[in-house]
C-alpha cells in the first residue's frame, strides 16, 4: 500500500507511525528500507526533474521519512529531510523576497529568531517581533505598517521554552488575508498533537532532532508543506545550499518514528502528573504547563491540541542567601536521574535552566527550568525531584533517593 493510500484509508496516527514508509511487499524483500551510501547513481541519459542523479538531490533513505511525516501531518505531498532543524529553518525563510517583512514569535527557540534576526541586521529582511499569544498585536504586525504589510509569519506553538500558545486558526487566517506565508514550528507538539496545516499553516517545520527521532542520538529537520510551489522552491533551496541528511541520520529516525505514539502518550501523561505535583511546591515560583487549567494557554491548547505535550517549565523561588537562578542551578546539579543537558523530546527526562545560553533572550526569566520529561517511570522521576527540591532547602536533611525497581 503506497503511504497516501494509508492517508486516505483514515488509519489512526498511532497505526500509522509503525505502517508508513514500508518497501513493497515482495517474496524474501526486508520489511524495512535500507540505508542506501552512495553519493551518485547510475545515468546515461538526460537528467529530468525527480531523477536521482545525484546524493545531494535525492537518496532513497529519505524518501520513507518523508512520506511518513507528509502522512502524519495531513500533506499530500512528501516532507523534506534536512540536515538540522536549523537548516529547515534557513530554507523555510528563504521563502522571504529580498527586503521582505517576517513577523516572528519574541520566544521562537532561540536559533531560529537568531538568524532572522542576523538576516534583519544585514538588509535581507525586516524582523517584527511580538508576543504571539497576543492575537491582537499579532495582527497589527501582520497587516500594513509603514507600508509594509507581512510576507511570512512564523509561527511556534508552545513556544520554546516560554510555552506561550497561538491562536493559529486567527493568526493564519489573518496572514493569509494578506498573502502572507505562514510557517509553523511544530517540534514541541509532533503531528500526534497538533496538526498545523489542518489548521490553515502552509508549512509545517520540526527539529527531527527531538520527538520525532526520539532518542536524543540524531539531528535533523524536516519541512512539510501540500503547496507544489512552495515545495519545489524548498527543494530547490536544500540541493542548492546542501542542507541535506545523512542516510544513517534518517534510517535512525524512522526507526524513532515507530514508537513516537507510545512515547508521546506516556511522557505526555507523566508531564500532567509532575505539573500537578510541581504546582503546588513552595520552591515552584510559577509553572508553565498548557495543561493546567490555571495555565493562560490552557483553554486555546484544549482547542487546537490532542493533549498539552510532554515540556514544562518552572521558576525557582530564591531566598535570602541565593537568587532564583542560583538555586534553579542547584537543583539541577543535585538530580540524579533526570539528565542536566539541553534538548528535548527524547526517552530520558532533561532539565536544564534555559538563561544558561547566553543567546537566549533575556526576557526569558533567569530562574527558569525547562523540563522534557521522558518515559521513564513517573514515580521514579518525581522522586528524583522531589528529592532535589528537598536538598534546596538548607535546613533539612538531604532525603535519600531511592529508585523504585
Ligand atoms: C531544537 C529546535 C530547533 C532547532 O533544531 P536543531 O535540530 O537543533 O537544528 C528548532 N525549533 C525548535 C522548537 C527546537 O526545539
Amino acid at each position: 500500500m503506497h503511504i497516501y493510500d494509508l492517508h486516505a484509508s483514515g488509519l489512526s496516527p498511532e497505526t500509522i507511525v509503525v505502517a508508513a514508509g514500508r518497501p513493497e511487499r515482495a517474496h524474501d524483500e526486508p520489511v524495512n528500507p535500507p540505508i542506501v551510501l552512495s553519493s551518485t547513481y547510475f545515468g546515461t541519459g538526460s537528467l529530468g526533474n525527480g531523477d536521482r542523479g545525484y546524493g545531494r538531490y535525492s537518496n532513497p533513505t529519505w524518501d520513507p521519512f518523508e512520506e511518513a511525516l507528509a502522512n502524519l501531518e495531513g500533506a499530500s505531498l512528501p516532507g523534506l529531510l534536512y540536515a538540522s532543524g536549523l537548516a529547515a529553518v534557513s530554507s523555510a525563510l528563504s521563502l522571504v523576497p529580498a527586503g521582505g517583512v517576517v513577523v516572528m514569535p519574541s520566544h521562537s527557540y532561540a536559533g531560529s529568531l537568531v538568524m532572522a534576526t542576523e538576516l534583519a541586521e544585514k538588509g535581507f529582511l525586516e524582523l517584527r517581533t511580538v508576543d504571539i499569544t497576543d492575537t491582537d498585536a499579532v495582527k497589527a504586525l501582520i497587516s500594513p505598517t509603514n507600508g509594509k504589510k507581512a510576507d511570512l509569519l512564523w509561527l511556534e506553538s508552545p513556544t520554546n521554552p516560554m510555552l506561550g500558545i497561538a491562536d493559529i486558526r486567527a493568526l493564519t487566517d489573518a496572514a493569509h488575508a494578506v498573502d502572507a506565508i505562514v510557517v509553523t514550528d511544530n517540534t514541541f507538539s509532533t503531528p500526534l498533537v497538533q496538526q498545523p496545516l489542518s489548521l490553515g499553516s502552509d508549512v509545517v517545520l520540526h527539529s527531527v532532532t527531538k520527538y520525532l527521532s526520539g532518542h536524543s542520538d540524531v539531528i535533523l529537520g524536516a519541512l512539510v508543506t501540500s503547496n507544489p510551489v512552495l515545495r519545489a522552491t524548498l527543494l530547490h533551496h536544500r540541493t542548492i545550499h546542501g542542507g541535506i541528511a545523512g542516510p544513517f541520520e534518517a534510517w535512525l529516525a524512522l526507526r524513532g518514528l515507530r514508537t513516537l505514539a507510545l512515547r508521546i502518550q506516556r511522557s505526555q501523561a507523566s508531564a500532567a502528573t509532575l505539573a500537578e505535583r510541581l504546582s503546588t511546591h513552595p520552591r515552584v515560583e510559577t509553572i508553565r504547563y498548557p495543561g493546567l487549567p490555571t495555565d493562560p494557554g490552557h483553554e486555546r491548547a484544549k482547542d487546537q491540541m490532542k493533549g498539552f505535550g510532554s515540556i514544562l517549565c518552572i521558576q525557582i523561588a530564591g531566598d535570602q542567601h541565593r537568587s532564583g537562578a542560583e538555586i534553579a542551578d542547584e537543583l539541577v546539579r543535585a538530580l540524579q536521574l533526570w539528565l542536566p543537558a539541553t534538548s528535548l523530546g527524547g526517552v530520558e527526562s532533561l532539565i536544564e535552566r534555559r538563561r544558561r545560553h547566553t543567546a537566549e533572550p533575556l526576557s526569558v526569566p533567569e530562574n527558569l527550568v525547562r523540563l522534557s520529561v521522558g518515559i521513564e517511570n513517573v514515580k521514579d522521576l518525581w522522586s528524583d525531584l522531589e528529592q532535589a527540591l528537598m536538598s534546596l532547602d538548607t535546613s533539612r536533611e538531604r532525603a535519600p533517593f531511592i529508585p523504585s525497581v
